[in-house]
C-alpha cells in the first residue's frame, strides 16, 4: 500500500494536483459509484466510500505537500517556464531538448511538460531526463503518430523557445550500493537508462553495468553514442543490442546476471514482463527488479504468461 500511495503521489506533483482538487474528484468520483450501483448503494455503503476516499486523499495530500517542499514548489505554481537552449536529432523519429537552469536531479527521475496546444487545451505528460545529473536537464521525446504533445514539440518547440515544465520527480533512481547493474530498456525507454550510465561512469566508474537494449530498427535507436560514451569511462560496461520488428526480441537468457544483480526495466509493458520473468526464474529477487512504466500497456492482451509487473 505504501507503495502505491508513494507512486500515486509523485505523479500527482509532477501533474501538480493541488489539495482542493481532492474535493471537486471526491464529488465526481463519489457520484459515479452511485449512479453505476444504483440502489446498491446505501446511506452506510456511500458512507463508507466517503471515508475511505478522504482516508486516502488526505494521506496522498501530506505526502504531496512533502513532495513540493522537497522540489522547492513554495507557491501555488508547480511549474516553471525554462528556455530551450538545445534541440538535438537522437534518431529518426526522436529529438533532445536541453533546457536551462541549473535544477538538481538524480538519475531515473523525470519531468512533466506543460503544452498549451493551438486548439486550446492544455496537456501534460512527462520525461524522463536522458542527461547527466549535474548538467543542464535534457529530454529525448519520440514523436508518437498521433500524439498530442510529443507531435507538438516535435513541430514547434526549437532552441530559444520557452517550455513549462515541473521540478525533477521519481523514485526509479538507483538504491545506494555497488551490486552489478543490469539495465534492460526497449525503445524509448533508453532515456532513463542514458542518465543511468551517465551517473554510474561520475561516481562508482568501477561498478559493473550491462545495458540491454532493444530497438525495432537501428535508425530508431536513440542516444546510442551518448550511452556508449558514458559506458567508455566504466571500467566494466557491455552494451547489448537487439535490432527486431517487435520490442520482445530481447533474448533475456543472454542477460548476465550475478546474485546480487539489481535490474532496471523501462519499455512496454510486455516488454519488462517478459524480462521480469526471466530474471526471477533466474534468481533474481523481486525486490531488486524495478520497473518504470512509461504509459498505458498496448500489448497487455497477449503477456498472459508473464507475472504482473508490482
Ligand atoms: C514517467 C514517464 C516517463 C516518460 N518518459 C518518456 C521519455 O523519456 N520519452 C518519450 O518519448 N516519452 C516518455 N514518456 C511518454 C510520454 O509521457 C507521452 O505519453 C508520449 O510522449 C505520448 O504523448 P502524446 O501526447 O504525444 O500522445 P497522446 O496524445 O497521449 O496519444 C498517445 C496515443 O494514443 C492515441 N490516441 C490519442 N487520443 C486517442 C483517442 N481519442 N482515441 C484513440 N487513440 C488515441 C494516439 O494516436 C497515440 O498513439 C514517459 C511517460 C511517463 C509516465
Amino acid at each position: 500500500m505504501d507503495a502505491v500511495v508513494e507512486r500515486i503521489a509523485v505523479r500527482h506533483a509532477a501533474l501538480g494536483i493541488r489539495p482542493e482538487q481532492y474535493t471537486l474528484i471526491g464529488r465526481y468520483l463519489l457520484g459515479a459509484v452511485g449512479t453505476v450501483l444504483g440502489d446498491a448503494v446505501t446511506p452506510a455503503v456511500a458512507a463508507a466510500w466517503d471515508e475511505v476516499y478522504w482516508l486516502f486523499a488526505v494521506r496522498l495530500i501530506g505526502r504531496e505537500a512533502r513532495l513540493y517542499q522537497g522540489a522547492g514548489v513554495t507557491d501555488r505554481e508547480p511549474f516553471r517556464p525554462v528556455t530551450v537552449l538545445a534541440r538535438e536529432r537522437a534518431a529518426t523519429d526522436t529529438v533532445s531538448f536541453t533546457l536551462a537552469g541549473d535544477v538538481p536531479f538524480r538519475a531515473g527521475q523525470y519531468i512533466s511538460v506543460v503544452a498549451d496546444l493551438p486548439d486550446g487545451t492544455r496537456q501534460i505528460r512527462q520525461y524522463s531526463l536522458s542527461g547527466a545529473p549535474g548538467e543542464p536537464l535534457c529530454i529525448t521525446v519520440r514523436r508518437v503518430p498521433g500524439g498530442a504533445v510529443s507531435g507538438w514539440l516535435h513541430a514547434t518547440v526549437r532552441a530559444g523557445d520557452t517550455l513549462t515544465v515541473s521540478p525533477p520527480y521519481g523514485s526509479f533512481t538507483l538504491r545506494p550500493g555497488d551490486h552489478p547493474l543490469l539495465l534492460a530498456s526497449a525503445g524509448v525507454g533508453i532515456t532513463p537508462m542514458a542518465s543511468i550510465v551517465a551517473q554510474v561512469a561520475a561516481g562508482q566508474p568501477d561498478r559493473p553495468v550491462t545495458l540491454a537494449h532493444a530497438e525495432r530498427t537501428p535508425d530508431r535507436h536513440a542516444l546510442r553514442d551518448r550511452v556508449d560514451a558514458h559506458g567508455a569511462r566504466l571500467t566494466n560496461f557491455d552494451h547489448l543490442v537487439w535490432y527486431a520488428t517487435e520490442h520482445g526480441a530481447l533474448d533475456p537468457a543472454r542477460l548476465p546476471v550475478a546474485p546480487d544483480t539489481e535490474a532496471y526495466l523501462c519499455g512496454p509493458v510486455l516488454f519488462m514482463r517478459v524480462v521480469r520473468a526471466a530474471l526471477l526464474a533466474r534468481g533474481v529477487p523481486a525486490e531488486r527488479i524495478r520497473c518504470e512504466v512509461f504509459g498505458s500497456d498496448r500489448f497487455a492482451g497477449v503477456a498472459a504468461a508473464a507475472p504482473a509487473l508490482p
